[in-house]
Formats: structure tokens, sequence, C-alpha cells
């Protein structure tokens, strides 16, 4: 079985783990870290996603492990302010202020990939391929849903 403890696939309980990550981003069951507090069956935790390792998708685990990455360097930043300190004394404003920094950087990104899309437009308007045209612009607003 490839298990996670999210209702909708893998999430931050999986991307911050140690144990290693199935091709769907999920934990096999077969392959825990037994010094996860989350994943082992002795931990019993709710499991609230999964499906047989023979009916994996098999795709998943490159956002999953992206996760892990941004979570860590979102905690790197909390322990660099709370240096000295316990982390309960971190301004509380400042994960706010995080939440709206990733914002920015994922908007500035769609922005670019829109931008160099309608620079491929001809006077008219029109595009040599429209089809990459709105590959391109579905990948932007993956990215940054929000459209001005
Ligand atoms: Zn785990
Ligand atoms: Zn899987």
């Amino acid at each position: 079985m490839h298990i996670g403890r999210s209702f909708d696939g893998p999430g931050h309980v999986e991307a911050t783990c140690p144990c290693p990550l199935a091709p769907c981003g999920l934990v096999d069951t077969d392959d825990v870290d037994e010094a996860c507090e989350q994943h082992p069956p002795t931990r019993c935790k709710t499991i609230r996603t999964g499906h047989p390792a023979d009916a994996c998708p098999g795709t998943g685990r490159a956002v999953v492990v992206a996760m892990g990455k941004t979570e860590a360097a979102h905690q790197a930043v909390i322990d660099a302010a709370a240096m000295g300190e316990s982390a309960g004394t971190v301004n509380f404003s400042l994960f706010g202020a995080l939440d709206d920094y990733r914002a920015a950087v994922e908007h500035e990104a769609a922005e670019r990939i829109r931008e160099d899309s309608w620079s491929r437009r001809d006077r008219w308007g029109r595009y040599e391929n429209e089809q990459r045209e709105a590959g391109q612009c579905h990948g932007a607003d993956l990215i940054d849903p929000e459209v001005p």
C-alpha cells in the first residue's frame, strides 16, 4: 500500500517526514522509516489516502520533494528569526509575511511565463502556434490562478 495522511493525496506530512517516497509521493507501507512519527503502523495515525502499490499512478513524487524543500526553507527563516530565543517568541506576523512573499514570488513567475507567451503574438494579436501558447498559459495558471 502507498499511504498518506491527507485526504487528497500526498501533503505536508509526506513532504517533511523521513520516509522514502513512492513514485506517487505517498509512503510505501513496506518501506517506512521507523523514526517517522507519522507512517509506521505502530504509530497508529489516521491514514486518509492510499492505493495498492500495483495501482500506483507513478507520478507526483517530484512535487512532494519540492514541497519538502519549500517547507525546509520556510522553517530556516523562522529559525533564523528566533535565533537565541525559544520558537514561541517569533513575531506572529512573520508567518503571514512569509505567505505573502511566497504568493508574490509565484505571481511573478506566472507573469514571466504569460509575458513570454504574449511577446510572441503578431501585430494582429495572433500566435504562430496557438496550442503551444495555450499550454504555456495553462502552466502559468497552475502556478498562479489569480489572473488580474
Ligand atoms: Zn513518514
Ligand atoms: Zn503510489
